[in-house]
């Protein structure tokens, strides 16, 4: 009866073949958007339909909850139906979860065991650390974590470590990893890496249980293949290994999960593991148009360790990669709210595009501040995928609330959040004799705290602790009021006093670093107004807005949270060295953190269906003060053929898209437009970019920003650059000077930040 499926008419040979071959091992390897997501899915509405299995029998596991909740609508849209209950279709950790709870006895845990976060593991660890006397300046405990959690992504229990990992923590280790193990039984508790180990261990342990789950799922069927580590390879390879009906589709340049113990090499296994596995390669993409897929073909071709794969598509040309380079980041992020506008209306020459269709990927979440606060701004719905939007993360709310109690002493619920956040020895008990103080004086918190120390009705560290509270929040109030200090320098004073910032530079968890940079993100867009009054009326207002009830909203998530899915219209901000490739990752890894970060990449730019559009910034701001960007080395690695450059609305006064729409740079703030538009420099400028090369050179790398600036300059010119002064120019390199500045020292600047310094006399900075 399958024959004549419909679902079946909607695929091609290579596909077809991947959903019919039923029976053995199945390897799908192809680039991204090819349908190999969509193969997956038919597969089990074809072994549902055909009655090879009942809905309970298909174990299909996917990456993301979201991955999942997609392919169960798939799989019901396919059918015809709604799926009754596939309870084995999810993440690895969300099918290991119920069968641990299932037979949790055999690794002597209780069947209601509970799953730790990361904060409570680091803080059994600490325990464990400090008991060891280890000098945990030299060694944190959030070191020893990630130690722990390789070893559980490789699989390895403390009782089979290899002998070479025996000097990891100074020696510390593998002792400290038993202690651990051992701890966490006691408390009848896993953390995120023994959900699989568990699992592991008890089908290598018990041979009939493995034999009862190898009968029961009939089918194993796995997506995004390439980023499953050794625990979960084993734990495929052991519910797969009797009867071997298992599909696994993947792609090796979309392997992004390397930090967490992804081995690409998984995909290579297969074939040894599974005999005579049927390998399917689908090269025929139906997401992208060809330019798209050049263009990301152009940057992975960079990565040395490949599959190598072509992909063609039968789409028409449609836009070209487009690349535009911005003064800084919140001019980035002005122009992408204008662009997204302007595709919504469709005036750009294509058919408009719902806000739902584009999506903003970030390579690190602190990215998107700056572009959820002009949305904000110009009242443009949003969502963030993956994570809270950034006005509701807790530091930032605890953040705010310092400010508002600065501003306003008696708002009550802010002195109640951060009251003994960071911890000031004030307990329930404590909030509690404030609390009625308060209430029985009709006084605000803060005036009932000072009544109650006052009358001595609060003793010990708490006391002490909280007249420092209420002194330090009286000097801030005085310093609002005064002009000595912005209130930039005060939000970066108030956070500091409070111990507010030094708590999260404390915390060894993974999350502290990021809450940290989302704290600097936060006071560089107090930059942008007048007084803390000010931001706090407009965040409040916009929070007040913004009711979750627009139907189409743009999205914003990080580039790892776009995996496997698909939009019309995708933005890949900060392109610049040290944002993306990622600093962090290149120093930890090397040459296979900045090849992980090329996949990355990769992946990026394979999300946009019709239109995909990359931006870089030439300076950033960080805690107040400028840095100047260079440029991602992906951007030179952009075939030439396939990508338009755009001009940039700011410096190059109002070109693209900033005339109608009044996106202005600093620059041009800070000039009166007619004289600049007069100036020579201004007209030297605007010759530049109209020696845009166009259609020569196809083959030419090597890009960007020559089209609009190139080294026009020499070794020895004297220049101005609007932020660092005057200077001589001691190297060209491309597009990129080495300036040796009067002032600012020596820096490294994109040429189209310089003008020469004749030509700066003639502008009126
Ligand atoms: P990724 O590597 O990004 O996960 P993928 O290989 O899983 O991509 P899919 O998401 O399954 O690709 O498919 C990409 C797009 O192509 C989807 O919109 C899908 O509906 C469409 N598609 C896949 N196969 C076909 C086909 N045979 N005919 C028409 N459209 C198809
Ligand atoms: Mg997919």
């Amino acid at each position: 009866m399958a024959r004549g499926a419909p679902y079946l008419d909607e695929l091609n040979a290579e596909q077809r073949a991947a959903v019919e071959t039923l029976d053995g091992p199945v390897l799908m390897l192809a680039g991204a958007g090819t349908g190999k997501t969509k193969a997956l899915t038919t597969r089990i509405v074809h072994l549902l339909n055909t009655g090879r299995a009942q809905p309970n029998e298909i174990l299909a596991v996917t990456f993301t909850n979201k991955a999942a909740r997609e392919m169960k609508e798939r799989v019901a849209r396919l059918l015809g139906q709604s799926v009754e209950g596939m309870p084995w279709l999810g993440t690895f950790h969300s099918i290991c979860v119920k069968l641990l709870r299932r037979h949790a006895e055999l690794v002597g845990l209780k069947s209601n065991f509970t799953i730790l976060d990361t904060d409570d593991q680091l803080r059994l660890l600490k325990q464990l650390v400090q008991a060891a006397d280890v000098d945990d300046k030299r060694w944190p405990a959030r070191m020893l974590a990630g130690i722990i959690d390789n070893w559980k992504n490789r699989a390895w229990l403390p009782e089979n470590l290899p002998a070479a990992e025996g000097s990891a923590y100074d020696g510390l280790g593998p002792q400290l990893y038993a202690q651990y193990q051992t701890r966490l039984k006691e408390l009848n508790a896993v953390d995120f890496g023994d959900l699989l180990l568990h699992v592991v261990t008890i089908f290598q342990q018990h041979e009939d249980i493995l034999a009862q789950y190898q009968r029961w799922f009939k089918y194993v069927l796995v997506d995004e293949y390439q980023d499953t580590n050794v625990a979960q390879y084993l734990w495929l390879r052991l519910l797969a290994g009797g009867h071997k009906n298992i599909c696994c589709v993947g792609d090796d340049d979309q392997s992004i999960y390397g930090w967490r113990g992804a081995e690409v090499g998984n995909i290579l296994r297969f074939e040894k593991d599974f005999p005579g596995a049927a390998v399917i390669r689908l090269e025929q993409n139906y997401r992208s148009t060809p330019h798209i897929l050049a263009a990301a073909a152009g940057v992975i071709s960079g990565n040395e360790k490949r599959l190598g794969k072509e992909l063609w598509t039968e789409a028409e040309d449609g836009e070209m990669v487009r690349l535009i380079g911005h003064w800084d980041g919140e001019e980035e992020a002005r122009w992408i709210g204008e662009e997204a506008e302007a595709l919504q209306r469709g005036t750009r020459g294509m058919r408009p595009i719902s806000l739902n269709s584009m999506a903003i990927l970030v390579r690190a979440s602190h990215q998107m501040r700056a572009f959820e606060d002009r949305f904000l701004t110009i009242g443009m719905p949003y969502r963030v995928i993956g994570g809270p939007r950034f006005y509701e993360r807790m530091e930032i709310r605890d953040a705010m609330a310092y400010f508002r109690l600065v501003v306003s002493p008696e708002d009550d619920l802010a002195f109640e959040r951060v009251v003994n956040t960071p911890k000031r020895g004030l307990g329930d008990k404590a909030q509690q004799k404030i609390q009625v103080e308060a209430r029985s004086q009709f006084l605000p918190l803060h005036e009932g705290a000072q009544m109650l120390l006052d009358a001595k009705g609060l003793g010990g560290k708490g006391a002490v602790e909280l007249q420092r509270f209420l002194d330090n929040l009286r000097r801030w109030q005085r310093l609002e009021a005064s002009p000595e200090v912005t209130h930039v320098e005060l939000a970066e004073i108030i956070l500091d006093e409070s111990g507010y910032t030094g708590m999260w530079q404390n915390d060894k968890s993974p999350e502290a670093p990021g809450r940290l940079e989302n704290l600097k993100e936060l006071v560089k867009a107090l930059e942008q107004f007048e007084n803390l009054q000010g931001f706090l009326e407009h965040v409040g207002l916009i929070m007040d807005n913004d009711k979750d009830d627009a139907d189409e909203k743009i999205s914003i998530m990080t580039l790892h949270a776009a995996k496997g899915l698909e939009f019309p219209a995708v933005f890949l901000p900060g392109w610049e060295d040290g944002l993306f490739p990622s600093q962090r990752s290149m120093d930890e890894s090397g040459q296979k953190g900045l090849e992980e970060e090329r996949r990355l990449a990769y992946v990026g730019i394979t999300r946009a269906e019709e239109l995909c559009t990359i931006s870089f910034a030439g300076n950033r701001r960080v805690y107040g003060q400028w840095q100047s960007q260079m440029p991602s080395r992906f951007i030179d690695e952009l075939p030439e053929a396939h990508v338009e450059v755009l001009t940039p609305p700011g410096l190059y006064g109002g070109g693209y898209g900033a005339a109608q729409t009044g996106g202005r740079s600093r620059l041009d703030q800070a000039v009166s437009d007619a004289d600049v538009y007069n100036s020579p420099g201004w007209k030297r400028m605007q010759a530049r970019t109209a020696q845009r090369p166009s259609g020569q050179a196809q083959e030419s790398r090597n890009i960007v920003i020559e089209a609009v600036a190139v080294s026009s300059f020499s070794v020895g010119e004297r220049v101005f650059h609007q932020k660092f002064g005057y200077g001589d120019v001691t190297a060209v390199e491309g597009d990129k000077l080495s300036i040796a500045f009067d002032k600012a020292g020596t820096k490294k600047v994109v040429a189209r930040f310089i003008v020469s310094a004749a030509d700066a006399d003639t502008i009126p900075f």
